[in-house]
Formats: C-alpha cells, structure tokens, sequence
C-alpha cells in the first residue's frame, strides 16, 4: 500500500496535447494560493476516471486541485486559441487562467483532459488576474452536473476548492478553483487561431488530432477532413437540439466556447428558462440578442462556418472544389438539427409517432406558452401527468398559463392526436417523465447557491441543489419547492460572465 501522498502521485497522466508542438501551447505551472480550503470532491466522477476519490480527497488532492502541487507525471500547458467573439474576430485568446493538467483514460476507455480553472495568470491572461471567484465556480460545477444528468454532452466538474484569497471584480469575492473534465479543449477558435495566421502545417496537425481524439471513422473516409466538418457539424446539431429540448441557453456561444467535440463548455452567463420566451437572454452583455435561446441553431451554424474556412486548404487543392466540400459537409447541419429537434419536441408532448401536423401542433403550444407566460420545465412536466382521454385533471396544467383557457382548445388538439398513438397511456407518462425532467438549474436556485457561497462560504445550498439535480426525471417531492419557478423578485433577469 502506498501512503495517500504518493497515490497522487501515480496517476497515469498522458499528454498528447501537450506532445503537439510548442506553438500549440504555453507550458507553465499553476500560481499557488494562500490557504486553499475543500469545497468538493465529485466521487462519482473520479470513479468514472479510474481513481479511487480517497486518495484525492485529502491534503494532497487539495494541494492538486488548488494548484499548489503539481503532481508527479502531469505537464501542465495553457492551449492557445482565438475565437469570434460577438462576430469579432480575436486572433490571441488561449486559456488565461486555465491549465490543462494532462489527460486521463476513464473507465470506458474515453480520454479526458483534467484542467484546473483559475489557476493562475498564463502568457493568454491579457491583463487578466486568471483567477475565478468562488460563484463562477459553484454555478459551472453544478451546471455542468445538471446537465450531464440531463443526458446532455457536457464538461464535468472533478472538484471545486476555495482558495482564501480574494479576487477583485465588481466587489473583492473569495476564490476558487474548479476541476474541469473534458472530452478534450479543442475549440472551434483552435482552429481559427492557426488558420489565421496562415499555420497551414498546425492546421492539418490538429484536425488529424482532432480526428483521431473525437472522430476516429472519419479517418476511413475519402476525404477525412469533410468527414470532420461533417461529424463536428452533426454533434453540433446535437447538442444544440439538447440544449433547446432543455431550455438551456448558453449565453457566450463564441468560436472559443464551441467545443469541436460537441461537448457543452464555458459555464458563463447562461440559464435556463423559466417561463418561455423565445427571445430570452440572459447574458449582461449581449445587448442585441446574438445569443438568445432561439438563435442557438443559427449562431451554431454561423460558428461550424468559421470551422469551414479554417479547414478549407485542407479540403481540397482547388479553392472552389474546397468551398463546394466544405458546403456540402455544412448542409447536414440544419437537415439533422431540425430532425432532431422535431423529434425531441413530439417526445416531450408524448407523441412516439411522427404524423402530419405534428409540427403545427407543438408550434401552437409553444405560442400558447410564449403568449401566457407558461413556465418551460413545469408545462412539459404537468403535461406528462395529464390523463390521455380524461380532462378533469387538467387543472394544474392550466394554472401555468396567464389564461388557463389558453390551454384548453390545444389540449382538445392534442388529446385527438393521442388517439391515433399505440402505446398505452401508462407508457406514453412514463415516456414523458423520461424526457421533461422535474428539476433544472433554475437561475435564481443557481444564484441562491452563489450567494451564499460567495458571502458565507457556505456551501450547503449548493450540496442541496446538486442532490437533487442528480435526478431530475422523478420527482421528489420533498424537494418541490426546488421544481417550482421563481416568484415575483426572486427571478434573475441577467447573468454576469462573473470571470
Ligand atoms: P470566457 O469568457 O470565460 O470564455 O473567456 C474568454 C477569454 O478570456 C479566454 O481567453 C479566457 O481565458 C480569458 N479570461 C477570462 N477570465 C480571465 C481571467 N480572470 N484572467 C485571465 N484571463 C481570463
Ligand atoms: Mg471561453
């Protein structure tokens, strides 16, 4: 047996990033921190990477985990990127205040990358402190947690410490550092950062990295570099269907926060709605609405164009032959979102059959919603208790509007519609409770968890929340006053990067 201080130590850490050549990155150690301070260790997570959460959990995690020790076998580097920010193009963005430790190989063979976030300034700070306050680190831990219970492609959060230092933004706030597991950091601003600044060679190195790491059968294809732009296009699709099915909106979708493993990243200002406006925003500085909930799929089109160009001397010799490539592997986007999605809104109203009308169907019921203020999570969820043929029971169902007649000519609808599906009515609730969750990261339950972190370091609401977000699909009911929607001045209109 090994004492606990070694066990850190031998962690099998792999560094394929970081054996990309130099330019790809800037390799540096974590900044230490003065009096760093538990806040949680995600078990289940560390069991998923292979590592017994005891020989993390103590002093020698801590100093790991806070980037006061870096542990025997990793190589710790700052990846560069660029990225479009609001549609401007920035050349030199790169991890100003995260370091990825190395990769691990998890229980099921996937490699992941650890990187501590607000470890300290790196060569892409700008000026940055590259710290993050302790409530930045609450909301992307559970965040990231709800949504990987969601069944959503996400980051995870390993561990979260305090640091006893303060960070200075708009008021001094204690510190924190955040464990971030990830399928790997490639952005799609990975690539732009080298197209841009004409690095063919880096260009083609890290889309066969990328291939190899995400998307192994594209290397098969005849041209493997389309068949990249296509699968990081159909994960996209995916992931933004996802994200629209859950009312999730990610509220900075930049070049550098589109992970080209169709993975969910950058915890910043999002939400999740409450009551369903298609317009919503929640983002303090998106002022125009460029990433409002229902311009996702857009803007995620827009930013697998940015791909495109950056992948485009790699398409092809002939620039049109290349531009025609890279068009054709783009126009699988829109095709498989809308699929997806349909398919996901006609599970979430019951329906395991597609007929006509469908569409039109759950287009007049989000109308409805939008037109009566009806909440997003709550209105699917009540509609999956709601007796097939029975309307007696509706009346929970039509609270949730404004109006509740709003309701009722569209429950009529859907009741004939149901009519003509085979399943049971049994089945079609316990299919609709497996698909519109209980329980979401609510913004103002987010916000209770921040505050109180960030002004008591009290962490108990935010070990509630993640209990509770761990299973959103039943519905637990001593913990319904956490399903309900926030209350007249308990919603939060805006959220703050807070970096
Ligand atoms: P984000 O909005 O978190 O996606 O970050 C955008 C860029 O700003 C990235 O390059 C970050 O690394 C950098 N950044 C954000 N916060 C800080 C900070 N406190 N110190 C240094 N760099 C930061
Ligand atoms: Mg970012």
């Amino acid at each position: 047996m090994r004492p606990p201080l070694s066990e850190i130590d031998s962690l099998p850490w792999e560094a394929t990033y970081a054996a990309l050549p130099d330019r790809f990155y800037a390799r540096l150690g974590p900044t230490p921190v003065a009096r760093p301070q538990w806040v949680r260790l995600n078990r289940p997570l560390a069991r998923q990477l292979g590592l017994e959460p005891q020989s993390l959990a103590g002093e020698a995690g801590l100093a790991v985990f806070a980037g006061n020790r870096v542990p025997a076998g990793a190589d710790p580097v700052a990846q560069a990127y660029a990225g479009h920010q609001f549609g401007h193009f920035v050349p030199q963005l790169g991890d100003g205040r995260a370091l990825l430790l190395g990769e691990l190989i998890d229980v099921d063979g996937v490699r992941r990358d650890i990187q501590l976030k607000g470890a300290g300034p790196t060569p892409f700070s700008r000026g940055g402190d590259g710290r993050a306050p302790i409530g930045p680190v609450v909301r992307e831990y559970l965040a990231s947690e709800a949504m990987a219970a969601l069944g959503i492609p996400t980051t995870r959060t390993l561990a979260a410490v305090a640091t006893g230092e303060t960070v200075w933004r708009h008021s001094p706030e204690p510190g924190g550092v955040l464990t971030r597991v990830a399928s790997s950091h490639v952005r799609v601003g990975t690539f732009e950062y080298f197209a841009r600044r004409g690095d063919q060679a880096a260009v083609r190195r890290l889309a066969d990295y990328v291939l190899v790491r995400h998307y192994p059968h594209c290397t098969w294809a005849p041209q493997p570099y389309q068949a990249l732009l296509e699968a990081v296009a159909t994960a996209t699709a995916e992931l933004i269907a996802g994200w629209m099915h859950v009312g999730f909106i990610h509220g900075v979708m930049n070049t550098d926060n589109l992970s080209v493993a169709g993975e969910t990243i950058d915890y910043g200002p999002f939400g999740f709605l409450d009551a369903f406006d298609p317009g919503t925003v929640y983002s303090s500085i998106d002022h125009f609405g460029r990433y409002a909930f229902d311009q996702q799929p857009a803007i995620g089109e827009w930013n697998l164009a940015r791909l495109a160009e950056a992948l485009l001397p790699l398409l092809d010799d002939d620039p049109d032959s290349a531009v025609d490539r890279a068009r054709e592997a783009l126009s699988r986007y829109r095709p498989h979102f809308e699929a997806v999605h349909r398919a996901g809104l006609r599970a979430k109203i019951g329906l395991a059959e597609a007929r006509p009308g469908d569409d039109d169907l759950v287009h007049d019921l989000l109308r409805r919603m939008a037109a009566e203020g009806a909440d997003w999570t709550l209105t699917f969820r009540r509609l999956g208790e709601l007796d097939g043929t029975d309307a007696r029971g509706d009346d929970g169902f039509r609270q949730g509007f404004r109006d509740p007649q709003a309701a009722d000519a569209w429950l009529s609808a859907w009741r004939a519609r149901l009519m003509a599906e085979r399943r049971s009515d049994a089945e079609r609730r316990a299919a609709m409770r497996a698909v519109n969750p209980a329980f979401v990261l609510r913004n103002h339950l987010a916000q209770w968890a921040v505050d109180a972190a960030t002004e008591r370091l009290d962490f108990a609401p935010m070990e509630r929340l993640l209990g509770v977000l761990a299973d959103p699909w039943s519905d637990q009911p001593e913990h319904a006053d956490l399903a309900r929607p926030p209350e007249m001045g308990q919603a939060v209109v805006r959220t703050f990067c807070g970096t």
